[in-house]
């Protein structure tokens, strides 16, 4: 195999550095495989108490920390997830599903009815006018071009929003699947997941359409495919295809 090029290590290094502090370690892990916390409580650093506000699940820093990190292993370390009060309740793990090297992610907040079914993402109304706007609108195919997750993995109960600690729990896991991925671009579905994503309560209306980073990877707010389907006029639609015309242009860049 080619040695990488010795600034290509000194950038990597950088950023995993970077990405140790943001993530609120005080000390260098001697296994990188421990930096983000499996669940299985075996590591010993220094880490700031969980607080209870949301909290940006990723650095500003593009995480390169673990470029050889396959999706499928991530999936291997989330395993029969018991790491929060979600796994009591939901049938099926919907982990995510898709391109494992596409240039698009799109995630939302949660599975609902229908995924925890089939465990797969997006497969109920709001999954369907989701492929509508990749397929129909943005020109792409879903399974091919994108791929496609939520921000926890378990349906939780009558769709309510997650609760911190199970945001807590699995965004380890999502932070994973964007470092496997390692797309050009994120796009945030509706208000919770950019909220999450951020760090703060995003007030979508008026942040729809507006570029973010999120490790180091553009990130685009939009509306949730459900929230079209509830508000199914034509200046959400066409807010939507703007955002998704914006989308493809980064892509393009
Ligand atoms: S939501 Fe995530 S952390 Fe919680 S049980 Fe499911 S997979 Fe595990």
């Amino acid at each position: 195999m080619p040695t990488p090029e010795k600034p290509i290590l000194l950038r990597d290094l950088k950023n995993y550095l970077v990405f140790l502090k943001d993530y609120g370690y005080s000390d260098i892990p001697l296994q990188p495989d421990s930096i983000l916390g499996s669940g299985s409580g075996k590591s010993n650093l220094s880490r700031p108490s969980t607080e209870t506000t949301r909290q940006p699940i990723m650095t500003k820093t593009r995480t390169n920390a673990k470029p050889n990190l396959l999706l499928e292993e991530v999936r291997e370390e989330l395993g029969d997830c018991t790491r929060c009060n979600l796994h009591s309740t939901r049938k099926t793990i919907v982990f995510g599903s898709g391109n494992p090297h596409a240039d698009l992610v799109f995630v939302g907040e949660g599975p609902g009815a229908d995924e925890d079914e089939q465990g797969l993402p997006f497969v109920g109304r709001a999954g369907k006018k989701l492929t509508e706007i990749i397929e129909k609108g943005m020109k792409l195919n879903r399974e091919r071009d994108t791929y496609i997750c939520n921000i926890v993995k378990c349906r939780p109960p009558e769709n309510r929003d997650p609760k911190p600690d199970e945001v807590t729990a699995c965004n380890p896991f999502l932070i994973k699947q964007l470092q496997a991925i390692r797309p050009k671009a994120i796009v945030a579905l509706g208000k919770p997941s950019a909220s999450t994503l951020l760090g703060r309560t995003v007030p979508i209306m008026k942040e729809r359409g507006t570029w973010h980073e999120y490790a180091g990877i553009p990130l685009m707010l939009t509306l949730h495919p459900a929230y079209l389907l509830r508000a199914y006029t034509l200046e959400n639609r066409r807010n939507v295809m703007n955002d998704m015309n914006k989308v493809l242009a980064k892509l393009r860049e």
